[in-house]
């Protein structure tokens, strides 16, 4: 399996914006429990429109390996498009209560080490050409972002507002810049309150 070209330079996209392909999906399909070899074409949609599409091949190596042929083409500008062809290790492991999982071994390099890890979805973020993981990608999920940037507007501004409006005010002199303080402090007070309130009514 050629290694060339597939490193990785993306840092932090969101998975939201990322084509996935999941296991789940392709035994949805009937594409894992087949033994011969067979192929299928996978569409991507966003509403109505297909975004983009890619013929998947399974190729049976063992009991528990496989080859997963993949087949796309990634449009470079509006009128040309490259196309990519290259195959993917897939695993199964027993589970524990029995029955077997898939898995697909991540294709990707980083800093010239392959990652090969195992994993249940690969991405394929926008901008990039090759399937790989989440950690390869660094994909970090949209609602883990939006719950960071909720708590930072909600407590941790509000808070840092507080603490410094208060150094202020030990220092203040003028009863106008005081009022100003204890106004500021006040409102960030309010903020964490309702910050703390949503929470544990969420
Ligand atoms: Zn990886």
């Amino acid at each position: 399996m050629p290694n060339t070209g597939r490193g990785v330079t993306m840092k932090k996209t969101i998975c939201d914006d990322a084509l996935r392909l999941d296991m789940t999906e392709l035994r949805r399909l009937g594409l894992l429990q087949r033994t011969e070899r067979h192929g299928i074409v996978l569409r991507w949609r966003r509403g109505e429109q297909v975004i983009a599409r890619m013929y998947c091949a399974l190729r049976s190596l063992s009991a528990s390996a496989a080859l997963l042929r993949l087949s796309y083409d990634i449009s470079e500008t509006s009128r040309e498009s490259k196309g990519f062809d290259y195959e993917i290790l897939l695993v199964k492991s027993k589970c524990y209560f029995g029955g077997v999982r898939d898995w697909f071994m991540c294709p990707l390099s980083k800093e010239g080490r392959p990652c090969g890890r195992r994993c249940r979805v690969l991405y394929l973020p926008h901008g990039a050409q090759y399937f790989g993981c989440r950690l390869c990608y660094e994909l970090t999920y949209e609602s883990r972002q939006r719950h960071r940037n909720r708590f930072y507007e909600g407590i941790a501004k509000p808070w840092d507002k507080r603490d410094k409006a208060r150094e202020k005010l030990l220092r203040a002199r003028k009863p106008k810049t005081m009022r100003k303080l204890a106004e500021r402090i006040w409102q960030a007070d309010m903020a964490i309150k309702q910050y703390c309130r949503e929470q544990r009514m969420a």
